[in-house]
């Protein structure tokens, strides 16, 4: 048995998945013209869709038809399906009364989207995901290196703010790159102390935690379906309305006005001021599934469950000789399932392709849209990323650990 956190796990409990996900069991050709059953290991690109989003979107399925416009049956229903999304959305994320939640394609999109709305300088840390990163380096960002502490990294966010009035501190809930999580609470406290809004970058972060807006204190967060146990092409913005309501559209076109004329335009107020034209009514609702399904999980068993594994992932591959795991500070309170390493001499593609190639086990290789941290962790030439959720079992881990261990075997 396995304690993690308080939570003592059976060896059958690791080698079951926690949920019910899509792919579990799927078949892939082998390089050497065999066949096996896929490893995935890279929840953190894109996690597999759950069962209950699966039905979500099979239920919906019959009653396609545009939203908000129609007066049939079926428009009513899909309807009622994207508006009620708004509240189950809304309450997975503990939002104010006040809040709005604006549906767009994914994190990138909805960062690209309040990007347009912030009224004044954003403050922004060097270890981001490209999508919280680029959009506000084009308004200008002021960019504070991260230290190798996070509390010398927080002390640096506060110098900054305090240095010259900002209106945003925007950062990611949990590194894409190491899954080290950083303190919300904490950065939502010292960005209001210093006259500063806060955005948190949910995308590798709402997977494995739950965030309280309210209770944080956090401004606005974004994240993705994809990642969230969803399809492709829905992603979600949540927080104060008042920035949105005076910003230009998003998008300028047919459900983000209220009237037009020939010479004039009443534009509608957020969330469907940014919403324009037709949605992703079939994405929305299997977002609202995930969100549900992820409510009514025992959130703390899940994450003892995905601790273990990773602890077992960490153990197993640090004591393989030549392979380094990365991490950006020496203090993280937290991390979630995501564990990023080199093999010393070899190129992060050759590791994913052996891996992929004889082991039917999926990772991701490169630079995870994060050139400038890969940079400063020494690695320009990029890494290999493992990472887990719901789905994954200690077998999976296993066979990485192995699979690794016979690759740097084979090149020494
Ligand atoms: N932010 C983080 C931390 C991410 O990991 C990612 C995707 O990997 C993104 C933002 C962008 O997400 P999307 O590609 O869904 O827009």
């Amino acid at each position: 048995a396995t304690r993690t956190a308080g939570v003592v796990l059976t060896d059958a409990e690791l080698q079951a998945p926690f949920a019910d996900v899509s792919g579990a069991g799927l078949t892939v050709p082998l390089a050497d013209g065999s066949t096996c059953t896929y490893a995935n290991l890279d929840y953190a690109a894109s996690a597999p869709a759950l069962a209950q989003v699966t039905a979500r979107v099979q239920d919906l399925l019959p009653y396609y038809a545009s939203v908000h416009r129609g007066a049939g049956y079926a428009s009513q229903v899909c309807t009622a399906s994207y508006e009620g999304a708004r509240d189950v959305i809304a309450d997975f994320v503990g939002a104010r009364a006040d809040d709005v939640v604006v549906f767009t394609r994914n994190t990138t999109d909805s960062l690209n989207l309040l990007a347009g709305c912030v009224p004044g300088e954003t403050v922004i840390l060097d270890i981001e995901h490209h999508a919280n990163l680029l959009p506000w380096k084009r308004n200008g960002a002021r960019v504070v290196e991260a230290a190798d502490t996070v509390e010398e990294t927080i002390r640096r966010i506060v110098a900054e703010l305090c240095a010259r009035p900002a209106a945003l501190l925007a950062v990611t809930g949990a590194s894409n790159v190491t899954g080290e999580v950083l303190p919300i609470a904490r950065l939502a406290e010292v960005a209001h102390e210093c006259g500063a809004r806060i955005l948190v970058d949910g995308a590798q972060l709402l997977p494995h935690r739950r965030v309280d807006l309210a209770a944080a204190g956090v401004d606005y967060l974004v994240f993705s379906g994809h990642k969230l146990y969803a399809p492709f092409g829905a992603g979600v913005l949540v927080g104060r309305a008042d920035w949105l309501d005076a910003a230009q559209p998003y998008l300028a076109g047919g459900g983000a006005t209220r009237d037009v004329t020939t010479d004039n335009v009443v534009w509608a107020e957020a969330p469907q001021r940014h919403e324009g034209g037709t949605p992703n009514v079939l994405g929305v609702a299997a977002l609202a599934a995930a969100c549900e399904a992820l409510a009514g999980l025992d959130a703390e068993r899940a994450q003892a469950h995905e601790r273990a594994l990773c602890e077992r992932l960490v153990d197993g591959l640090s004591a393989i000789d030549g392979v380094e795991l990365l991490r950006i500070w020496s203090d993280a309170p937290d991390s979630v399932g995501i564990v990023t390493f080199t093999v010393d001499g070899c190129a992060p593609r050759e590791v994913a392709s052996y891996l992929a190639d004889i082991h039917g086990i999926g990772v991701r290789d490169g630079r995870f849209c994060a050139h400038p941290l890969l940079a400063r962790l020494g690695r320009p030439e990029g890494a290999v990323r493992a990472s887990l959720g719901l789905g994954s079992r200690a077998s999976d881990v296993d066979r990485v650990v192995a699979a690794v261990r016979e690759f740097v075997a084979a090149r020494t």
